[in-house]
């Protein structure tokens, strides 16, 4: 795709010809000229979040403008000329022109901001979630703002300097970027400084430098990982005195739901009943629920995590076991199964099953699974469960753009629905339709749930913990899907609705009381609670434990307590 630089020892008449049809350049200008395509064709959400607020009468927001649009450019350039040289720059150039052209299409379409977060959920994001990401829209947008500009950069030749005065045009170039930078920055200090303060994320609009950026970031940060083991939290991990006395076999089990947001959520008063069997059963509804995260690559390490948001710590979370690892070392039987893009490092060394390689009869399509496949095989399970249980379902729920496809034909109850998988093409009421369908099925999901662990009652002491790993934005402001900068995402990424159900023997084991349940369900719970809630459903003991992050602590007869059971 790209021309080979032309060595002096081409023959005369080849360089000639190539000279006619090539355009030549220094690396430093075509440097410069490629910066300047990406301000005008890349940074525009950058500059309008900016200068958001601002008069276009006023001429200090001009000046600021210019000021901020300067230093776009001259971080580009800076970044560029350290990586830069005679052989790198036309496939290092190439490679950033696509990236910054399918950067700045998500981030004008969608409203994402391309952080590390959401860097590592891209980056972690199967082929087949991709896929439906990839539509006719993208493709026009890449023909202008990337194909043309490849098609130019292909004709450009790079001129060859002798080393001293390549050197020396280099440094001058990273002396002068980083001086008018700085230069540019003094210039406009105070407005600068104080929307950097309020708005660090804008700095995620930056674009390619954020790609670079982030993706440095997320490659350290797992480099960092990699060479540490998963440090082993609740080594104390043992069963309570109420293991002892116990006959019958016993299981929770946890839905992560996936995309679901509670403004959507018929149990939590959303004006249409998009929860019609679960609100037929005496299920718990948590009304007001805040994820850990607002993608899933986030969200699902801090859900099994003793601490999550209340004192958030990325690299700690990922560097420790999780809930999964302490049940386990208690004498829980965990099971994660999968239809999504796996546990996220939460099950690492436990037993876990994919949907997909199950792939139930006719619940599968090109490698996607609906998540009745979840379901599958239960009652078989149930009828041969032993001891205590812990399984975990990992919706692909909600999970967009392709709302339509979360779902069989029979749950297109609300209508018209977005069949695209560009929400762009669709009206606010056919993505909201097609988004609300999606939840008909989890209902759909969790009664069947309910029902097959009613049908084993009997035999089986059972509980269902729902919860979303995050919300969503259905077009509010502007912002469709999820995975905004936690600090500034609007409610309906971080709203999630949460449910528990239980069966009667197993509340009668611990004498939980589920009035007293029902009443705290009402006031706000977090993505913290579900740590110490398992811990304390399943009465396991360590000091991890935090009784006033369990939300059933002080609805049991005889609460759990740090203390490690004897024996
Ligand atoms: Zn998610």
């Amino acid at each position: 795709m790209l021309l080979p630089t032309p060595m002096r020892s081409s023959p005369p008449q080849a360089r000639a010809t190539s000279r006619r049809r090539a355009l030549r350049l220094p690396v430093e200008v075509l440097v410069l000229i490629v910066g300047l395509f990406w301000l005008v064709s890349a940074n525009r959400p950058f500059l309008q979040a900016a200068l958001k607020g601002r008069d276009a009468s006023d001429p200090t927001a001009w000046s600021f403008g210019l000021a901020l649009a300067v230093g776009v450019l001259m971080v580009h350039v800076l970044l560029l000329s350290l990586l830069a040289n005679r052989w790198t720059v036309k496939p290092l150039l190439g490679t950033l022109i696509v990236v910054a052209a399918v950067a700045s299409f998500y981030m004008q379409q969608y409203g994402v901001y391309l952080d590390p977060s959401m860097l590592r959920n891209v980056v972690r994001t199967d082929v087949r979630e991709a896929g439906e990401l990839i539509g006719w829209s993208l493709l026009v947008h890449l023909l202008w703002q990337a194909a043309l500009p490849l098609l130019l950069l292909w004709r450009v030749e790079v001129v060859r300097w002798r080393w001293p005065r390549a050197t020396a045009v280099r440094v001058a170039t990273l002396v002068g970027a980083l001086a008018v930078l700085v230069g540019t920055a003094l210039a406009v200090f105070q407005p600068l400084a104080s929307l950097m303060r309020n708005h660090k994320e804008l700095r995620y609009l930056v674009t390619p430098a954020n790609v670079l950026w982030s993706l440095a970031s997320v490659a350290g940060a797992d480099a960092k990982a990699q060479a540490a083991p998963r440090r082993v939290i609740g080594e104390d991990a043992a069963p309570g005195p109420g293991w002892a006395g116990r006959t019958r076999p016993r299981l929770v089990v946890l839905v992560v739901g996936e995309t679901a947001r509670a403004a959507n959520w018929g149990l939590s008063g959303y004006a249409r009943q998009t929860t019609p069997q679960l609100a037929a059963l005496p299920v718990i509804n948590f009304p007001s629920v805040t994820a850990c995260g607002t993608n899933t690559e986030t969200s699902l390490p801090c859900m099994f995590a003793p601490v999550g948001r209340r004192d958030y710590d990325e690299g700690r979370i990922r560097g420790s076991q999780s809930l999964l690892h302490v049940l386990a070392r208690a004498g829980v039987g965990v099971t994660w199964r999968d239809n999504q893009s796996g546990c996220k490092g939460v099950c690492e060394g436990l037993p876990s099953q994919s949907v997909a390689e199950i792939a139930p009869h006719g619940l599968c399509s090109d490698g996607r699974c609906l998540d009745e496949g979840l379901l599958h095989g239960l009652p078989e399970m149930l009828r041969q469960l032993s001891g205590t249980q812990f399984l975990v379902l990992h919706q692909l729920g909600n999970h967009g753009p392709s709302y339509f496809r979360r779902y069989p034909p029979r749950f297109a109850r609300f209508t018209p629905t977005c069949d695209s998988d560009d929400l762009r093409q669709c009206s606010k009421e056919q993505i909201v339709n097609a988004y609300d369908n999606a939840l008909l099925y989890t209902d759909e999901l969790l009664a069947r749930l309910i029902a097959s662990l009613q049908a084993q009652a009997d035999r089986v002491d059972s509980a269902v913990v729902y919860v979303s790993d995050h919300g969503e934005s259905l077009g509010e402001s502007n912002l469709f899907l999820h995975g905004l900068p936690y600090a500034i995402a609007p409610d309906v990424q971080k709203q999630v609705p949460m449910v528990m159900w239980f069966s009667p023997g197993f509340t009668r084991d611990p004498g939980l009381d589920l009035a007293c349940l029902r009443q705290r369900a009402a006031e706000p719970a977090a993505h913290d609670h579900l740590f110490h809630t398992l811990l304390g459903l399943f009465d396991v003991r360590t000091a991890l434990y935090e009784p006033d992050w369990d939300l059933t602590h002080a609805c049991r007869a005889v609460p759990a307590t740090t203390t490690k059971a004897p024996g």
